[in-house]
């Protein structure tokens, strides 16, 4: 962008525009993964729909790359990009619930952490990740998944509408009514549609949940993967719990012998009846797990348990697959990686998929993998940018190997920067109809830093 595109900016703009040089320049740019290093030309912080549309339209005259930024948590760094403009709209965080509707609307620009702290205080949430940092924008946007969804589905199976700015400088409302087209498209498409300035969502009575971890020393991890992959999927949907390979964390709540040691375990979530939770929790125990922290927990403090290990600004290497059956293979491989951890942060999660999940069909949202069993993720870790390369080695020398047994594609929020066809296999069958939607909505393809789909009219 010009200085003078730049100054009429400032201008016209409510909220701050900050250019390379002004104070404040490096946190600007800065986004989660401190393994990407971009120097965008403006970040403009939207403080109002107006302001978005006027950064919008600046951005589409200048012809600069525009990257729209949420909570900034997007693992290839989306939220930031090269020579051209970022749309932040962190200060557009507002959360407003209404208890009698059970509905929340949340600003474009919020974490999840504010979400849940609001809808806690009516005893009401929504299903959304298990870190209270991320943006709401992009987890939203990719599906959104965590310890509500078995039983009361994905983020966007929750969305009830949202206010967009469309790259024509339109201010729409999608809704299975009003542009049901788009609708469809932001429930999972990613932000390729349009800036969406506010979302609402449906909200479920969830309060003090029974919740935490169960580990096993990682020698067990063959045998206990190979329990939960049956256990898991068989249980009623009030019973939730990922699988995870980790070292355990040097602190509380973990006792001090197993401090740095090797793990697997699963993270549960129980949302039934709190005097059938022994039951629900019986098989579990019968595993013999080696330490359990399992107890009642006010839903936002199991959503934010996560937060202190994961700070802003480590370095971060990710893959994803979608995973229908966790093949003998797949288990070995797991085992076998596990042992392999490249840093005591580096881990591998498997979400359930199932549940209410499973009772949305595949061509209902842009979301198309309805059938898997599980979302998985090979996340390396570490605050040494000098150790950048050997996460990333392990990562995906892992993801190679287990690669062959997943169902082609993966959750779009657990990619890297992996290329059209992976674009293309996690959409699937939806994939020719999302590039319709995108003809309609941005044919010019203004909005394309994001897992993008390019316009194509068939
Ligand atoms: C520590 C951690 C834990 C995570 N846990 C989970 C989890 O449990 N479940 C899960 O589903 N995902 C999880 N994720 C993945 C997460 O969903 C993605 O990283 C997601 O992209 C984050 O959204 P954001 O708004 O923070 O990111 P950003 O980087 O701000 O944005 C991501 C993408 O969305 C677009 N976007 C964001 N907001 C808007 C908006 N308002 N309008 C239009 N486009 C927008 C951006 O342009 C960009 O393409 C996790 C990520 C991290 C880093």
């Amino acid at each position: 962008m010009t200085t003078l595109e730049t100054t009429e900016l400032r201008d016209r703009m409510s909220g701050q525009v900050i250019t390379p040089g002004d104070a404040g320049y490096d946190a600007a740019r800065a986004v989660y993964n401190g393994m990407i290093d971009r120097r965008p030309a403006v970040v403009a912080r939207c403080a109002s729909v107006q302001d978005v549309r006027v950064a919008l339209e600046s951005g589409r005259r200048s012809g600069s790359p525009i990257a729209v930024r949420g909570g900034g948590h997007n693992g290839p760094g989306f939220g930031t990009v090269e020579g051209g403009l970022v749309i932040d709209l962190s200060p557009m965080d507002a959360v407003d619930v209404d208890p009698g509707a059970r509905t929340v609307r949340v600003q474009g620009g919020a974490t999840w952490g504010a979400v849940d702290a609001a809808t806690h205080r009516h005893g009401l949430a929504t299903p959304s990740g298990i870190v209270s940092t991320t943006g709401v924008g992009g987890l939203t946007l990719g599906g959104g998944h965590g310890y509500l969804s078995r039983k009361h589905g994905l983020t966007i199976d929750n969305l009830l509408a949202a206010d967009v700015v469309l790259t024509d400088g339109r201010t729409v409302t999608a809704s299975q009514t009003d542009h049901p087209d788009l609708f469809w498209a932001l429930r999972g498409g990613g932000g390729n549609f349009g800036v969406v300035t506010s979302f609402t969502f449906r909200l479920h009575p969830v309060d003090t949940v029974i919740a935490g971890p169960t580990l096993w020393p990682v020698e067990a991890t063959a045998e206990v993967l190979s329990w939960y992959r049956e256990f898991l999927p068989a249980q009623h949907e009030d019973l939730y719990g990922f699988f995870a390979t980790l070292t355990v964390p040097p602190g509380d709540p973990f006792p001090a012998e197993l401090h740095g040691r090797k793990a697997c375990g699963a993270v549960w979530c129980y949302t039934g009846d709190p005097a059938a939770a022994d039951q629900a929790f019986a098989p579990v125990r019968a595993m013999a797990p080696q330490w359990e922290g399992v107890g009642p927990v006010p839903y936002p403090a199991l959503q934010s348990a996560f937060d202190p290990l994961y700070p802003k600004g480590m370095q971060w290497y990710w893959r994803g697959d979608f995973v229908r059956t966790v093949t003998d293979d797949a288990v070995a491989a797991h085992a076998g990686f596990a042992r392999e951890l490249p840093s005591p942060l580096s881990t591998m999660h498997l979400y359930p998929i199932d549940g209410a999940v499973h009772r949305v069909g595949a061509t209902d949202t842009a979301w198309a993998h309805r059938d898997v069993t599980y979302s998985q993720v090979i996340v390396g870790v570490d605050p040494d940018p000098g150790s950048a390369e050997a996460l990333k080695r392990w990562t995906v020398d892992y993801w190679e190997a287990t690669h062959p047994s997943s169902a082609g594609g993966a959750y779009v929020n657990f990619m890297m920067d992996e290329g059209p066809d992976r674009v293309r296999a996690t959409y699937g069958g939806n994939y020719d109809r999302l590039a319709e939607v995108k003809a309609t909505y941005d044919p010019e393809n203004v909005l394309s830093v994001n897992q993008n789909v390019p316009p194509c009219r068939r």
